[in-house]
């Protein structure tokens, strides 16, 4: 009797903690009316980014970028480009050719950007990029050519022409000093001049700053005319679409239509999804370089998934339900998670070994149930962030719609990212939610391949001819 009665004791502690567990995760799980309301409040958000009165205070900034059209297949030259802000810095030679037989030739060079030169002075960062330029330049054996250059800056920039841009505010991972309210053009010129003192072969001419959802619009849209929305679901997080230039009170004249810069990662930053935010999304925000910005972009992008994964086992494991109870230096370690490992663990075609495995890789020693626990933590927490993502996105594609008077929408979205990219079910997830929430438009999604770099010169084609007809 005295066995029976400890087994039904162990039993009730396990239901206990399986219900407890649930109840945690919960908070996660968002019901359609939940997203609706998402996806609601994000249209308020962009009205009052593009309204004059209000921009000022609103943090879904809507940030024109003075990129007027699409491609149509006209550009036309060589181009330097700079991929900056995303999970890799890259160097780019992109050799656009148009007509009948129209091709896109690519060559690009990875560099590392050390913490302490993201970190850093802002001298030190630029001096690091216009380095990485001049080693690529001699990498492909062309010191001399004065090519024009593209400039991908993955961050929010107040643009007031196409090739300046004054850096609001560092997101991600960076965080280097005197550049938060400078034009980034003029600080890469500026970089260019050092190197030009030492060098006098070395001149370059900046003729675009581009965000990568800029980028990767006009990348896809080079194939796919209906693109006219562009979405990066990476390391950050952001959206691009085609606006009425009429809507956008902040630059002059009411004809056609501009690519506006949502810069929605800052979505939220005045409390207004504060109903859904749980403490472990608090947690990471106190924990992050930027406390109390980007909190939408910190619910959703592949920089902090991994970090609200390792709040909520830092809290199982602290109430005993997990990890024997240790919270081990690992599990305190920031960043531990990255995307390629919440991908691998919510793999289906994983088995618990090896979710336990890659726990073991990461210094996390686990039994067969704490596998289950973290391998349902990580698909609970990263189900919540493709849902909101494609509740934002179903308020982008209905205003369009609405902006062009129509029942129903057909329209592309060209999307980048590695969470996008990588993950198992984000993607899907995403779609589904789009679909549900936007039930009058058909939405197509175009991978984009090398957006940054093509886009950015194609953008920069653009941008050298616009310079020809001013000069006539
Ligand atoms: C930046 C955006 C960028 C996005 C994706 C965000 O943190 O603010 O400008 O588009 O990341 O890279
Ligand atoms: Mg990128």
């Amino acid at each position: 009797a005295k066995g029976a009665a400890m087994v039904t004791a162990v039993a009730y502690r396990l239901t206990e903690q399986a219900r407890q567990i649930q109840q945690t995760m919960a908070e996660f799980r968002l019901s359609k009316a939940q997203l609706l309301e998402v996806k609601k409040r994000m249209r308020v958000e962009i009205e009052r980014g593009l309204k004059k009165s209000s921009h000022e205070e609103a943090t879904v900034k809507m940030l024109p970028t003075f990129v007027r059209r699409t491609p149509d297949g006209t550009e036309n030259g060589d181009f330097l480009a700079l991929d900056l802000g995303g999970t890799n810095f890259r160097v780019l030679l992109v050799k656009i050719r148009s007509g009948k037989k129209r091709s896109v030739e690519m060559h690009n060079k990875i560099y590392a950007i050390p913490i302490e030169v993201m970190q850093g002075t802002g001298e030190e960062l630029f001096d690091h990029i216009v380095h990485c330029i001049s080693d690529f330049l001699d990498y492909m054996g062309m010191k001399s050519a004065r090519l024009p250059l593209g400039f991908t800056f993955s961050f929010p920039c107040h643009q007031t022409s196409l090739d300046a841009g004054i850096l609001v505010t560092w997101t991600k991972g960076f965080k280097a000093t005197d550049c938060e309210g400078e034009d980034v053009v003029e600080l890469l010129r500026d970089a260019i001049k050092r190197k030009e003192m030492e060098n006098p072969e070395f001149e370059l001419d900046v003729v675009a700053i581009v965000n990568d959802t800029v980028g990767t619009m006009m990348t896809c849209a080079y194939e796919e005319p209906n693109c006219e929305v562009g979405l990066i679901a990476g390391t950050g997080s952001n959206a691009c679409y085609m606006e009425e230039a009429k809507n956008i009170e902040l630059v002059e004249g009411s004809e056609g239509r501009m690519c506006v810069n949502m810069e929605w990662g800052a979505f939220g930053d005045n409390g207004c999804l504060d109903d859904i935010r749980t403490k472990y999304d608090q947690a990471v925000d106190e924990n992050s370089l930027n406390e109390g910005k980007q909190r939408y972009e910190k619910m959703c992008s592949g920089m902090y998934l991994g970090e609200i994964v390792r709040q909520i086992l830092i809290d199982l494991t602290r109430r005993g339900f997990l990890f024997r109870g240790q919270i081990s230096e690992t599990l305190k370690t920031r960043g531990i998670f990255e995307t390629k490992f919440l991908s691998q663990i919510e793999s289906d075609r994983l088995a618990l070994l090896q979710v336990r495995a890659i726990l073991q890789q990461l210094g996390l020693d686990s039994t067969c149930d704490d596998s289950i626990i973290v391998k349902e933590v990580c698909g609970t927490v990263s189900r919540r962030a493709a849902q909101i993502c494609g509740a934002g996105m179903a308020a982008v594609v209905d205003k369009i719609r609405e902006n062009r008077g129509m029942d129903h929408l057909d329209i592309t979205v060209g999307v980048d990212g590695t969470l996008y990219k990588l993950h198992p079910h984000f993607s899907l997830i995403f779609h589904q939610t789009v679909k549900e929430l936007a039930p009058k438009c058909d939405v197509n999604f175009l991978l984009s391949e090398d957006g940054s770099g093509k886009g950015a010169a194609l953008i920069t084609a653009v941008g050298c001819r616009q310079r020809e007809l001013d000069a006539q």
